[in-house]
């Protein structure tokens, strides 16, 4: 979306989320158990996790829609304990729009400010502005049923905007739109929030739409978070099986450590030794271990010798190719037994059946937490 006037100005100081050891139970249910979050002014961030993790529960703590059961919520220093949620600075868009159909779409976004008697020269210009920063100003007189989603969704934008919030709340913003129609508004999305420069937190189950829009990610599981972090590292470097399983794509090998060599080594049951990154852990531990399917290179026996760069390198078999347009993701087989998954680009078709070497670097291979 075009920027042709002014953001909204902020005169508070510094902005900060802040939840300190916050718990959420539903009578015998937890649903977000001991939270802890700093999200800094400006930034994109995302809340990624699967259904029922406590995402939307934790958004709406925030919004002042739900209030915790134990711990401490903050808004730019402020303690929210007793604050509801139309005294915060904060406004929440959610994935239904919630618009008002009997209200043209600019009463719609002027609802929120007639509420508050903001005098009419002021609401008018007030509207206009953020009509303007979701390019939606030529669609002021319409109604919401004649709108498209992606238009319906610029409008609950622009109804959240106009209240000048310093904390922009999205509660899966963009799901209910269509594939491509969703990976535009991303990018709008991302404009917006540059163009602003305010604080954006977005709960999402998509977790590419999380890596392609968000400064940080907190990745959410059973009401705890499990790892917070920039998208390269939580997709670079996961810190449990369950951030490299739910992000993207991987395989996770299980053995024990065996250090001494130049490299540790995950040493499987199968008898499989597997060069690793370097460790903290102990020599002879349990360790569970991701590789991505995209750091396996595939080359034929005949062909290409693998290069000796790399530490790992196995004789295989491919047992399945599945075409996705612009990769084929292959099943392999090791000759121990192991099945991993490997990312091609189309250009290269291997057959079910055909031998090949597998091979990776020993520093793609992440070592997990317990
Ligand atoms: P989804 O992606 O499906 O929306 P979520 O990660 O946002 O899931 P929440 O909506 O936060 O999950 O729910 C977390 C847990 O809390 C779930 O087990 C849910 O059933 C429960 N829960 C949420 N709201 C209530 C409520 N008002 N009363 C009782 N239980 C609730």
């Amino acid at each position: 979306m075009a920027q042709t006037i002014s953001p909204p100005v902020h005169t508070k100081a510094a902005l900060d989320v802040e939840l300190k050891d916050i718990v959420k139970t539903f009578g015998e249910d937890t649903a977000v158990q001991g939270l802890n979050l700093q999200i800094r002014q400006g930034e994109f961030f995302s809340i990624l996790g699967p259904s029922g993790c406590g995402k939307t529960t934790t958004l709406r703590m925030i919004a002042g829609f739900e209030i915790p059961t134990s711990g401490e919520l903050t808004i730019q220093g402020q303690s929210m304990n007793g604050i509801p949620a139309h005294r915060r600075s904060v406004n929440t868009v959610f994935q239904s729009y919630a618009l008002f159909n009997h209200m043209s779409v600019w009463d719609n976004v002027a609802f929120g400010l007639k509420i508050k008697h903001i005098p009419k020269t002021d609401l008018r210009q007030r509207v206009g502005e953020a009509l303007t920063l979701v390019q939606m100003e030529s669609f002021s007189k319409r109604y919401p049923t004649q709108l498209s989603g992606g238009q319906k969704q610029r409008v609950a934008l622009a109804r959240a905007l106009v209240n000048r919030p310093a904390v922009m709340l999205l509660d899966e913003p963009l799901g209910a739109l269509d594939l491509k129609l969703r990976k535009q508004m991303q990018v709008e999305l991302s404009n917006l929030h540059q163009g602003l420069g305010i604080t954006f937190i977005m709960v999402t189950h998509d977790q590419e739409e999380a890596l392609s829009l968000s400064d940080r990610i907190a990745v959410m599981k059973d009401g705890c978070i499990e790892q917070v972090g920039s998208p390269s590292e939580i997709y670079e470097h996961p810190a449990t099986a369950f951030v490299a399983d739910f992000i993207g794509d991987t395989n996770l090998l299980s053995g024990k450590l065996r250090t001494g060599s130049d490299y540790p080594l995950l040493a499987t049951n199968s008898g499989l030794q597997v060069a690793i990154a370097p460790t903290q852990h102990t020599d002879t531990c349990d360790i569970d271990v991701s590789i991505r399917p995209e750091k396996i290179h595939l080359s034929t026996q005949v062909n290409s010798e693998p290069a000796p760069t790399y530490q790992n390198c196995f004789p295989a078999k491919v047992k399945h190719t599945l075409y996705t347009g612009p990769h084929i993701h292959c099943i392999i087989e090791l000759t121990t037994g192991e099945r991993l998954r490997v990312l091609q680009p189309n250009y290269i078709q291997y057959q079910p059946g055909e031998s090949v070497y597998v091979s990776w670097l020993a520093d793609d291979c992440q070592v997990l937490a317990d």
